[in-house]
């Protein structure tokens, strides 16, 4: 067996007898749904056979974020799809609520471990190892960020430093005297740490010695750009090493050293479908473009048939990795709420950032994507933000070439207005890229 794998008796199984475990769970979550969830018994009215073959499963019609939402105003705070008694639930989160009313979160104490057992497989899977001591600087707070993913990162065996965030002078002190060898944390921190460091003028980045970075909660690390220049900075590897969604689960893709695609870590959790635009399943095959539509296998809280998680992603392999690791790869593409439409061009905010990101001798990088009203848009409206050494002399000649870099990239037009360095601000937290203005 491989030993660079948490879990080598599942992660190294051959397809068929994944799907063989996925078959064995099936049945009793069925059944559970079927007795215990008032939610799906009113949704699914008179469509809920005592038994129901996974294969079937695309007859039931999909489930949204706004059906939750709906279910927990009516129904506060847990909604009626809670199929467990309340005595069960040990752990409360919320989800951020970025896109509309917060979700509340609930689970029992198996919920919390399965949580943490894939969580604690997808960080191992980007390199973090028993005996390295991971500094965790996510907000613990509400949301899973926190405390979540930081019993994930135990579940490897290394040794875990509650951070949180804020405090970045703090923080690097801690790194250096604590002997960190790894940190996890947002792709815009290191920014912040950065901008903090040149302030100070003591250190450079690469002298704190962290060896490895565990990025998650943005899009954008897709981008070899962006990681080639953190690396290079930072002497770390970096790694996309936690991507998923707390209503479903929340850890559960992640790289591994070999690729820069997410394994799909959680086959013996979740049951994956790939939708087109009309909502048709496609075959999890190389090449597959569509949204990400999950059904639980052993969720006892809160249970869900196939909810529609609103991301985009692109399968870029079934067979199996270097890694010794046979789940599928894939990658983000977008957010379907997140992407707009110019002149019928689909145009996604990652790809405006990998665009600008060829050009770092005169882009820093940040930048803000302006949408006035509803659209459709005939343009993109792009601030970029000029590289620190570019003088403003040449900002006009500039903009024109990320216009046209972008075109490159995304197949629509782009009017670039260019922004003194570090003009916007560098959070902690999620940065999003889009601004919306009224029309
Ligand atoms: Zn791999």
């Amino acid at each position: 067996m491989p030993d660079g794998l948490l879990h080598p008796e599942f992660e190294s199984l051959i397809p068929a007898a994944r799907l063989a475990v996925q078959r064995s769970l099936w049945p009793a979550q069925w059944d559970h749904v079927r007795r215990h969830s008032v939610f799906y018994g009113r949704k699914l009215a008179g469509r809920m056979p005592a038994t129901l073959a996974l294969d079937a499963l695309e007859s039931l019609p999909f489930t949204d974020k706004d059906e939750l939402r709906d279910s927990q105003a009516a129904d506060s705070p847990f909604g009626d799809y809670i199929a467990c008694p309340p005595g069960a639930v040990v752990r409360l989160h919320r989800t951020s609520g970025t896109t509309g009313r917060a979700l509340q979160l609930a689970n029992t104490a198996a919920d919390v471990a399965w949580i943490a057992r894939i969580g604690g497989r997808a960080l191992y899977a980007s390199g973090l190892r028993p005996g390295d001591r991971v500094v965790h600087c996510l907000n613990y707070c509400l949301w899973t960020g926190g405390v979540t993913d930081h019993v994930a990162l135990e579940a490897t065996g290394a040794c875990v430093v509650p951070f949180g965030v804020g405090n970045t002078r703090e923080l690097i002190a801690a790194i250096v005297e604590l002997g960190v060898t790894a940190i996890s944390c947002t792709p815009s921190y290191p920014a912040l740490i950065e901008k903090v460091l040149r302030e100070d003028g003591a250190r450079a980045p690469r002298e704190l010695g962290l060896r490895l970075a565990l990025f998650g909660g943005e899009a954008g690390l897709d981008n070899p750009e962006f990681r080639a220049r953190l690396a290079d900075t930072w002497g770390f590897a970096p790694r996309n090493a936690n991507y998923g969604m707390s209503e479903v689960l929340s850890n559960f893709g992640s790289q591994c050293e070999h690729t820069g695609d997410l394994h799909f870590h959680a086959d013996d959790f979740l049951h994956a479908e790939i939708v087109d635009a009309t909502g048709t399943p496609l075959p999890i095959r190389e090449g597959a473009v569509g949204e990400l539509v999950c059904t639980h296998l052993r969720k006892q809280c809160q249970p869900l048939l196939r909810y529609r998680t609103r991301d985009i992603v692109t399968v870029t392999g079934t067979g199996p990795c270097a890694c010794g690791r046979t789940a599928w790869r894939f990658r983000v593409t977008g957010r379907a709420d997140d992407m707009f439409v110019v002149r019928g061009v689909n145009v996604f905010p990652t790809a405006v950032q990998s665009a600008l990101a060829q050009h770092p001798a005169i882009a820093s990088g940040q930048f803000r994507i302006v949408l006035a009203g509803p659209g459709p848009y005939d343009r993109i409206d792009l601030r970029v933000e000029a590289a620190a050494a570019l003088p403003e002399a040449r900002w006009p000649d500039a903009a024109k070439a990320l216009e046209a870099g972008v075109r490159r990239v995304t197949g629509a037009g782009a009017v670039v207005t260019m922004l003194a360095p570090e003009t916007l601000p560098r959070t902690a937290g999620k940065t999003s890229w889009i601004e919306r203005r009224p029309a």
